[in-house]
C-alpha cells in the first residue's frame, strides 16, 4: 500500500458519524451564514487558545490581511510602513502584508529550526517599522523573552501567522495568545482542517476585534450602514460545525503527531540526512510538517517515490524569488535559499499507523 503524504479523507472518516450529524443538522436548519455554529466555535476557538476573542473569516490569507487592515484603518499603521517579516516562510504571509500597501522587510531564518532569527531583526527596524509578523513554521513555535522585550522597547505590534500551529505553545502559552493578533488557516490540509476554505483571527485587543469583524462583513456593524470600505471574509455555518467537531480532537490528534516526530528523530539515521534540532520540549511544537534536509533532495524523493512513499517539498522556490515580488529578487538570503533547495517534508499525521512510520525510518536508514 502506498503512504500518502497525508490522507485526509481517513482522517476525516475519524470522525465520520459526528461531522455527517451536524451538516445535515445545518443544512436543515435554513440559517447558513453569521448564526449559531460560528458564534460557538468562535467562543470555543478563543477559549481554547486563551484570548478575548476569536473571529471566524473565509481563510488564513483573509484572517492576517484582516489583522494589518484593522490596524490601518485604526490608525496604528499606514500605507507606506515596514513589517518583519521571515524570509522562509508561505508566500501568504507576504501577501497579506503587501496587500495592504504595507511594505515586507525580510529576516533570514535560524538554519537550526528554519524559524524566523530573532536575533537578526533589532538590525531591520527603521522609524517605519509598526509590526513584526511571526510564522510558526512547520508546526514549530518561534517566540522568546527577547522578541517580546524588542516589541515593547519599539511599540511594535507582533502578528502571529499561526496557520500552521494550532495547539502549539510557549511555556503554557498558546501560540494565537502570544502576541497581539494573530491569523489561523483551516485549510483543509492544516492541523485543524475544514472541509473548503476557512479561518479565523485571534486576539485580546477588544477595538480590533470589532473592527476586523466589521470590515470582514462589508464594513458594517450595523446592516446597510457602512463605516468601512470592507469585504465579505465570512465564516460559512457549514465550515463552523465541521471545524466544531475536529477541534475536540485537536489536541489528541497533536499527540499522535509528536509520537511520530519523536520516532522520526529517534530512528532516522543517516549522514546523508539533517534531521529538525531536537525541540527543548517536544510537547510545544505541533509538527504540522516534518522536515528534513538533505544535499541529494531529488535523489531522495524518486527513491521514496519508487518505494511507494509521497513526499512533498515545503517550498521549493522562496518568496523573494518569486516573479510576483520583483522588488524582493536583489535580496540576499542564503540560509533561506539552503533552506529551500534542501528540504523534503516526510508524511506525518494523525493517522499513520506505527508500520507506516516504521517503514518510512528502513527506508530513509537505507538511503
Ligand atoms: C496555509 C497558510 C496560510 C494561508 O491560509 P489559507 O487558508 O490557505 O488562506 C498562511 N500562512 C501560512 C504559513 C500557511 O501555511
Amino acid at each position: 500500500m502506498p503512504i500518502k503524504f497525508l490522507d485526509l479523507q481517513k482522517i476525516n472518516l475519524q470522525h465520520q458519524v459526528e461531522i455527517e450529524h451536524k451538516l445535515l443538522e445545518v443544512f436543515r436548519s435554513g440559517w447558513y451564514l453569521l448564526g449559531k455554529e460560528v458564534k460557538t466555535f468562535e467562543t470555543n476557538l478563543s477559549e481554547y487558545i486563551g484570548t478575548q476573542h476569536a473571529i471566524g473569516v473565509s481563510n488564513g490569507l483573509d484572517a492576517l490581511r484582516l489583522i494589518l487592515r484593522a490596524y490601518i484603518e485604526i490608525g496604528i499603521m499606514k500605507k507606506g510602513d515596514e513589517i518583519i517579516v521571515p524570509a522562509n516562510t508561505y508566500i501568504a504571509s507576504i501577501l497579506a502584508i503587501s496587500d495592504n500597501g504595507l511594505v515586507p522587510v525580510l529576516v533570514e531564518p535560524s538554519i537550526e529550526d528554519y524559524n524566523i532569527d530573532i536575533s537578526k531583526i533589532e538590525e531591520k527596524i527603521t522609524s517605519k517599522t509598526k509590526g513584526i509578523m511571526i510564522v510558526h513554521l512547520y508546526g514549530r513555535v518561534v517566540f522568546s523573552d527577547e522578541l517580546k522585550e524588542i516589541s515593547e522597547r519599539y511599540n511594535l505590534k507582533i502578528i502571529e501567522d499561526n496557520a500552521q500551529a494550532i495547539g502549539a505553545s510557549f511555556s503554557g502559552t498558546k501560540t494565537g495568545a502570544l502576541g497581539d493578533a494573530a491569523g489561523f488557516s483551516f485549510y483543509p490540509g492544516k492541523n485543524l482542517g475544514a472541509l473548503g476554505d476557512a479561518g479565523a483571527v485571534t486576539t485580546s485587543d477588544s477595538n480590533l476585534a470589532e473592527t476586523i469583524r466589521a470590515i470582514a462583513n462589508y464594513g458594517s456593524k450595523e446592516k446597510y450602514v457602512n463605516i468601512y470600505q470592507g469585504l465579505n471574509s465570512r465564516l460559512d455555518e457549514i465550515q463552523a460545525a465541521v471545524l466544531g467537531v475536529k477541534l475536540k480532537y485537536i489536541d489528541k490528534e497533536n499527540n499522535r503527531r509528536r509520537e511520530i516526530a519523536e520516532k522520526y528523530i529517534k530512528s532516522i539515521k543517516n549522514e546523508k540526512i539533517t534531521l529538525p534540532s531536537i525541540p527543548l520540549d517536544m510537547k510545544e511544537h505541533v509538527w504540522h510538517v516534518f522536515v528534513i534536509r538533505t544535499k541529494q533532495r531529488k535523489e531522495l524523493q524518486e527513491y521514496l517515490e519508487k518505494n511507494n512513499v509521497q513526499t512533498l517539498i515545503h517550498y521549493p522556490i522562496p518568496p523573494h524569488k518569486q516573479k510576483a515580488y520583483p522588488e524582493l529578487q536583489d535580496f540576499s538570503l542564503p540560509i533561506t535559499e539552503t533552506i529551500h533547495r534542501e528540504v523534503l517534508s516526510l508524511p506525518i499525521s494523525p493517522v499513520m499507523t506505527d508500520n507506516e512510520v516504521d517503514e518510512i525510518i528502513e527506508y530513509l536508514n537505507k538511503f
